[in-house]
């Protein structure tokens, strides 16, 4: 009689380069792939608003390319270890594959699934398939985590990279499925629909076309054209990325350019940073920080939120991503700096909005990115350099392109920037002290 593997998926929405789907489909066993949704095991992270409008999407688009390959997804939601151990029952597996994440909730979650599993006499097997590197083979001399990105980056040059996977070319069916709910069953879609707007192809297919673009007209150009918010000049990969749809591997030998295989390590670095510094996700790296003196204002939070703060690169910034569920990283960091260094709100209430609007919030980038504007991260910018709104439009967006695009109509500013500059370097004074 054939056995059974679960092949249980995760942010690796993907049938290429599935290190656990690989696995699975050597060992000669029939496959059930499994998604099981269950956010509060995944709690205070569980995935945001956008999110679940993606992964909804992203779960329709997996299902079809298993379907090709003779199999389908199987979606359950409730405990994980329960609902593994019923399938484990159901279809007498007697193995469960998964691929690694790295936040911190699930990296405890998976270590009881993995003991349970173990003990119950199941065969598990875990790998590398989201990263380039494993984060525990980067040490510096002394053998701990890097802070900094230029010598982690040279680190993970001389480090092997890690293997490869074909996609499976032959996958068997069980003799009979085990039943699933239906993907409209888990209410991951808004039910008001404020995502209609957004112009993404979640799934393998849809990161293949923005991979097959930017090589095409954004790779060459990407060093000068990378902090142009106008311009389509970055690879919009960031959300195909997180949910697994795409390999960093497969991104990485299709764009065999330094500066942007760089960026790709500024991935590998948050995520690096994240599985040594669980406790960053909340709390900064730089533990003076921890005295800094925030302000908590309601109606200011709401102004930014809403792209409501009389600063146009702002407003157009925030515009963009409610209404896209995306922002260029340049303009990123100009908001999250208008927020932490001109409104002194703490930097953590900005990354739980981005969470809740990002298509691609990533725990581990979200945290490292507002940890870096904020001054108090790992190789973070000085919190005394502060931006000014106007001369980075000036710079980043000189025709007002962008501005144009995504602000609303121009109103007063709810601050002077001037003015909060200086506050903010006070309130810097207070802590160095
Ligand atoms: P490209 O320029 O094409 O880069 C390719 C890939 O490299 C990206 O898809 C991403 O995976 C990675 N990358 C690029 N820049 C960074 C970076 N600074 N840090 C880590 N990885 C990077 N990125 C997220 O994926 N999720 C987040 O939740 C997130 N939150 C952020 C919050 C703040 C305050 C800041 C300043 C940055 C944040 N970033 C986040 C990083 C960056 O803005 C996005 O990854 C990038 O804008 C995505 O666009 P792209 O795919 O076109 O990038």
């Amino acid at each position: 009689m054939v056995k059974t593997s679960i092949i249980w998926f995760r942010l690796d929405l993907r049938v290429a380069d599935n290190l656990a789907l690989a696995a699975a489909s050597q060992s000669g066993h029939a496959v059930v792939p499994v998604f099981i949704w269950s956010p509060v095991e995944e709690s205070p992270w569980a995935p945001g608003a956008a999110s679940r409008w993606w992964l909804h999407h992203s779960l329709a688009a997996l299902d079809t390319e298993l379907r090709n390959l003779g199999l389908r997804l199987i979606i359950r939601r409730g405990a994980t270890l329960a609902t593994l151990r019923a399938l484990v029952k159901e279809t007498g597996a007697t193995a469960v594959y998964w691929n690694r994440r790295c936040e911190p909730a699930v990296i405890a979650r998976d270590a009881q699934v993995n003991q349970a599993l173990g003990a119950d006499g199941v065969q598990v097997e875990n790998f590398n398939s989201a990263l380039l590197f494993e984060p525990s083979d980067i040490k510096t001399g002394s053998g701990g985590p890097y802070r900094v990105f230029t010598p982690f980056w040279r680190a993970c040059l001389k480090q092997r990279m890690c293997s490869s996977a074909p996609v499976p070319v032959h996958l068997t069916s069980p003799k009979s499925w085990p039943t699933s709910l239906k993907l409209n069953g888990l209410g991951l879609l808004p039910k008001r629909d404020w995502a209609r707007d957004f112009d993404w192809q979640p799934g393998s297919a849809g990161a293949m076309k923005e991979l097959q673009r930017f090589i095409r007209d954004g790779l060459a150009g990407y060093k000068a054209g990378r902090d142009l918010p106008a311009r389509v000049g970055t690879s919009r990969l960031s959300p195909h990325l997180h949910f697994g749809e795409i390999s960093p591997r497969q991104v990485w030998l299709a764009a065999p350019r330094e500066d942007y295989r760089r960026q790709l390590v500024w991935r590998e670095f948050a995520q690096h940073l994240l599985y040594h510094f669980p406790h960053t996700a909340e709390n900064p790296l730089r533990p003076e920080f921890k005295k800094f003196p925030w302000r908590r204002d309601a109606q200011e939070l709401t102004a930014w939120q809403r792209g409501a703060t009389g600063f146009p690169l702002v407003d157009a910034g925030l515009n963009e991503l409610w209404t896209t569920g995306w922002m260029h990283n340049r303009v990123r960091m100009v908001v999250a700096s208008f927020l932490v260094k001109d409104l002194l709100i703490p930097w953590q209430v900005g990354a739980r909005w981005f969470w809740d609007t990002l298509v691609d919030a990533d725990l581990a980038n979200n945290t490292l990115g507002w940890q870096w504007v904020a001054g108090c991260g790992a190789d973070a910018a000085p919190f005394f350099r502060i931006f000014n709104p106007a001369t980075q439009a000036a710079k980043f967006d000189p025709a007002g392109e962008y501005v144009r695009r995504w602000a609303a109509k121009p109103i007063a500013p709810i601050i002077d920037h001037g003015w909060a500059r200086n506050r903010a370097l006070a309130a810097l004074k207070r802590i160095k002290k």
